[in-house]
C-alpha cells in the first residue's frame, strides 16, 4: 500500500452520494477495462458507515421504520466495489493533510490523489451515527417507538428538514398536536422566494402543523444533548464532537419550552432541526481554505482552491460552492473530480492534465420539499413551480430507486474514456 512508489493510491474519503459517484466512475474510467497504464492503480474508499444511506428518505423513514430500511444498502452487496483494486474501509476520518489520511484508529492512508466527500455533520436522529445497518435500524425502531408515544412533538427549526420531519410525523400520526417552532417570520432558510415560503406554510397549516413563528426557542428542559448544559455524551470530546456531530441527539424527552416571548411550550418529544455544521477535517496549511463555515472552497474542476494542492478534489456538501446542499450535486460534483482525476492518471499526473480538466457547470439554487405524502412545493433558480409541475419529480420512494440506479448499486458500470465528452447534467 502508500509506499510503494509504483501504486498511484486514489483515496475517496467518504462513501455516499458523492463518494459513491467518483468511485462509480473511478471504477468505469480506471478499472472496468484491464490496461497496463492502470493496473498500478489501488483505490480506497474510507467510510464510518457500511453502506449508502439514502438520507433524502430519512424523515419519512424515521416516521415510517418499514420504509426507513430501505434507505440503507451495504456496500458489500454492490459488485463492482469487490474489484481487487479497490479496498472499503470501514473506519472514521480524524484528519487529513496534503498527503495522507488519518483515521481514528492511528492508521495513516497516504495518498496521490484524494477527493474528500464527507458531506456535513447534522446532530441525531437526522444526522446518523448508526455504522451498520443493524443499528440504524434500532435507531429507526427506537426513535420511532419515542415519537408514537408522544402526543404533542415539537420540531424547532423550519429548515427544509424540519418542515419535512414535522409533516412526516402528522401525516403518519395525524391524531398527534405537531408544532414547528422557527424563529424568523417565514419558514425555510436559504434564496428562496416569499411565494415558495407561503405555500409551505399553507401546505402545513392544512395538514394541522401547528407553525410558531419568530419565536426563538431559548430555554429547554431537559436540555438535548447537541445544547450547552448538556452532559457530554459517553466519551465523546469537543473535536470528536465537532467532527462527528451525529453521536450527539438533538431530542428530549417530556420537555418544557420557553420562547423569546415568554411562552412555555409543553412537548412529549421535542427534536432540533438547526442545521448543518462543516466538518473540521480538511488541514491544509492555506489560510480560509477549509474552515470556513460554508464549507471546502473549491474551483469549478473540483479541485481545492489553491494550486498548490491540484492532487485534492472536493464534493458534494463537503464544498462552499452552493447555499443549498442537494445529492444530484453532490453526485455530479463526485463524477467530475473522478473523471479529472482519471485525466491526470492516465496523463501522467496531477499537473499534467491541467489544460484537459473538466469543470463543473454552476447549478441554480433548487428546492423540492416533501410534506407528508399529499403535499409538496418546489423552486428552480427564481422560479416557484405549481404543484402539478412539482408532481412530475415526486416519487413513491422518494428517489430511492433513481438514486439506486444513477449509482449503479444494483449493476455493474461500463467501461467509458474520462476524455469522452461530458454529457450535459440533469
Ligand atoms: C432530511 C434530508 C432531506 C434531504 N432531501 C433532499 C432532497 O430532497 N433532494 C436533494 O437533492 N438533497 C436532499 N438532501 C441533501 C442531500 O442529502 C445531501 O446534499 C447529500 O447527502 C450530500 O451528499 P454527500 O455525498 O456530499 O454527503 P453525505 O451524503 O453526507 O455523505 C458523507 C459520507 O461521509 C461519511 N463520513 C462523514 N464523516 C466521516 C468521517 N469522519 N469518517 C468517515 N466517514 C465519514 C458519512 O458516513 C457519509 O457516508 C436532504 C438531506 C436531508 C438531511
Amino acid at each position: 500500500m502508500p509506499g510503494d512508489a509504483q501504486t498511484i493510491h486514489i483515496v475517496v474519503a467518504g462513501g455516499n452520494y458523492a463518494g459513491l459517484n467518483a468511485m462509480q466512475q473511478l471504477y468505469s474510467t480506471l478499472l472496468a477495462e484491464p490496461r497496463a497504464t492502470t493496473a498500478k492503480v489501488q483505490i480506497t474508499m474510507i467510510d464510518r458507515r457500511d453502506g449508502f444511506l439514502h438520507y433524502i428518505g430519512m424523515t419519512r423513514g424515521l416516521a415510517t421504520p418499514e420504509y426507513g430500511r430501505s434507505l440503507w444498502i451495504p456496500y458489500s452487496t454492490v459488485s463492482w466495489l469487490q474489484h481487487p483494486q479497490i479496498t472499503i474501509r470501514q473506519s472514521t476520518v480524524d484528519h487529513i493533510t496534503d498527503t495522507y489520511v488519518m483515521l481514528e484508529d492511528g492508521e495513516k492512508l497516504g495518498f496521490e490523489y484524494l477527493i474528500v466527500a464527507l458531506g456535513v455533520g447534522r446532530h441525531a436522529p437526522i444526522g446518523v451515527g448508526a455504522q451498520t445497518q443493524a443499528d440504524f435500524e434500532t435507531m429507526l425502531r427506537e426513535t420511532h417507538a419515542s415519537i408514537q408515544a408522544a402526543s404533542t412533538v415539537t420540531v424547532v427549526g423550519a429548515g427544509a428538514v424540519g418542515i419535512e420531519l414535522a409533516a412526516d410525523v402528522k401525516c403518519v400520526f395525524p391524531e398527534k398536536h405537531v408544532q414547528l417552532v422557527h424563529s424568523r417570520q417565514q419558514v425555510l432558510a436559504g434564496p428562496f422566494s416569499a411565494v415558495l415560503r407561503d405555500r409551505v406554510e399553507q401546505a402545513l397549516a392544512h395538514m394541522g402543523v401547528e407553525v410558531v413563528l419568530e419565536q426563538r426557542v431559548v430555554g429547554q428542559t431537559p436540555v438535548s444533548g447537541d445544547m450547552d448544559g448538556a452532559e457530554a455524551a459517553g466519551d465523546i470530546d469537543d473535536n470528536r464532537a465537532a467532527r462527528l456531530p451525529e453521536l450527539i441527539p438533538a431530542t428530549a424527552a417530556d420537555a418544557e419550552l420557553t420562547l423569546a416571548d415568554g411562552r412555555q411550550l409543553r412537548s412529549d418529544w421535542v427534536v432540533r432541526c438547526l442545521g448543518a455544521r462543516t466538518r473540521p477535517i480538511l488541514r491544509l496549511p492555506a489560510k480560509g481554505l477549509a474552515t470556513g463555515i460554508h464549507g471546502i472552497r473549491v474551483r469549478a474542476t473540483m479541485q481545492v482552491d489553491d494550486a498548490r494542492y491540484p492532487h485534492i478534489y472536493a464534493c458534494g456538501d463537503a464544498c462552499a460552492h452552493s447555499p443549498v446542499k442537494l445529492a444530484g450535486v453532490a453526485m455530479h460534483n463526485g463524477f467530475v473530480a473522478a473523471r479529472n482525476i482519471a485525466r491526470c492518471v492516465l496523463m501522467g499526473g496531477p499537473r499534467a492534465a491541467d489544460s484537459l480538466l473538466e469543470l463543473s457547470p454552476d447549478f441554480p439554487a433548487k428546492i423540492l420539499l416533501l410534506m407528508g405524502r399529499s403535499r409538496c412545493a418546489m423552486q428552480v433558480g427564481d422560479e416557484v413551480w405549481d404543484e402539478e409541475q412539482t408532481r412530475q419529480y415526486v416519487f413513491d420512494d422518494m428517489g430511492l430507486a433513481q438514486c439506486v440506479n444513477a449509482l449503479s448499486l444494483e449493476r455493474t458500470p461500463v467501461a467509458s474514456s474520462p476524455f469522452d465528452q461530458l454529457p450535459s447534467p440533469a
